[in-house]
């Protein structure tokens, strides 16, 4: 399988009060056309850090020091890291797109859901929303009976002539000034008729009941799962290249839960998009992942295909992450003692090894490399 993206050295920071966080060294991997990788880890492991540099929205004080993002598009590969705005805002939504962790954040209170939706729609495929709305003026205007309703017949062709002229150039200066003058902009209305159209079709998609009733209702109008069907839809509106899934059921009930990864699962077959899959649920990397990269304190201490990662986890702390997954008929739990350390000042050598049952000199004095040990399984542990 073609790489769709690839991660190289990845060093990030934060410029806080207290101290430069750390929260990235030197991350590296890269992930497959069409596969699901999982990434787990516990909080302030570096998981959303990560998605989030993929978007560029890492936002001061946090800078990226060194190291490359590159996703393909079309036959060429584009650098997050170098890109400018355009090309950043280009990237967004239609190169890779975003589920966020917690619905009721990620929507805006204030919009309906057909507003929210059709704005990542109208950013990315405003030419077909033009050529359509032309396409029903067109129709219109050919219904009308010659001689008869001439204020109708003049009203649609100033609205073809300003969708023409959108279709020329999506930045026509004279639509943009004609969209700020109230009775001239009536035009626009066309335009919102489209994007429903797309709209209603997408939440249908999701499996979304009543989508027209969604449509036009407001976020706290809606239940958690519906909320979080219609992040999937503004993440999905372009289809995107690559998806990243942050926790995406962290804020939902089992049940709802379940819907959800059955969802994501479905749209993956049906797009064929590319899934990152973060999440500290090994028990959901176990059901949706193909690889796992498992992160420490902003480092990649494992890569395997998922079925390796939970029969032969080499790394001591894949190890303990999965020794702590409670167990069925067992009273015992096994936490990871100790917690993940500030990265204001983190531990010298390895990042696990205050936590670590196997450590030794060496992990102490030196930063243990990722390596292949295995055919398609890495690890970053002195052990090896
Ligand atoms: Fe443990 Fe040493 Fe391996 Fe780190 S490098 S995980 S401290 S054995």
């Amino acid at each position: 399988m073609e790489k769709i993206a690839e991660v190289e050295n990845l060093v990030l920071r934060f410029y806080t009060y207290e101290g430069i966080v750390k929260a990235l060294e030197k991350v590296s991997f890269a992930m497959k056309e069409g596969e699901t990788l999982g990434i787990v880890g516990e909080t302030g492991s570096g998981k959303t850090a990560t998605a989030l540099t993929f978007l560029g929205i890492i936002l001061p004080p946090g800078k990226v020091e060194d190291g490359s993002i590159r996703i393909k598009s079309g036959d060429r590969y584009i650098d997050v890291i170098k890109a400018d705005k355009e090309t950043l805002r280009k990237i967004r939504g239609k190169l890779v797109s975003m589920i966020f962790q917690e619905p009721s954040q990620a929507l805006n209170p204030v919009y309906t859901v057909e507003e929210q939706v059709g704005e990542a729609l109208l950013a990315h495929i405003y030419k077909d929303i033009y050529s359509n709305a032309l396409k029903e003026i067109n129709e219109q205007l050919s219904q009308l009976e010659e001689n008869r309703n001439v204020m109708k017949r003049i009203r649609l062709i100033f609205d073809k002539m300003v969708y023409e002229r959108l279709n020329r150039n999506a930045d026509d200066k004279l639509a943009q000034f004609l969209s700020h003058i109230p009775i001239l902009k009536r035009y626009r209305r066309w335009m919102r008729k489209v994007i429903r159209r797309y709209v209603i079709e997408l939440l249908k998609q999701m499996d979304i009941p009543d989508p027209e009733r969604v449509a036009s209702s407001y976020p706290h109008e809606l239940s958690g799962g519906m909320r979080q069907r219609v992040v999937i839809a503004i993440a999905l509106a372009c289809r995107p290249v690559l998806l990243i899934a942050d926790e995406p059921t962290t804020a939902l009930d089992v049940t709802v839960e379940a819907q959800i990864l059955d969802l994501i699962r479905k749209l993956k077959k049906d797009y064929g998009t590319t899934i990152a899959f973060i999440t500290h649920d090994l028990g959901v990397i176990a059901e949706m992942a193909d690889r796992v990269v498992v992160m420490y304190a902003g480092n990649v201490v494992e890569i395997a295909d998922v079925k390796e990662i939970f029969r032969n986890p080499l790394h001591p702390y894949t190890k303990a992450l999965l020794k702590a997954i409670p167990k069925l008929g067992t009273k015992e739990l096994y936490p990871i003692e100790g917690t993940i350390p500030n990265l204001v000042n983190p531990p010298n050598g390895c990042r696990f090894h205050p936590r670590c049952p196997y450590v030794f000199e060496k992990c102490i004095a030196e930063v243990p490399q990722l390596r292949e040990v295995k055919e398609g399984h890495y690890v970053a542990c002195h052990l090896y």
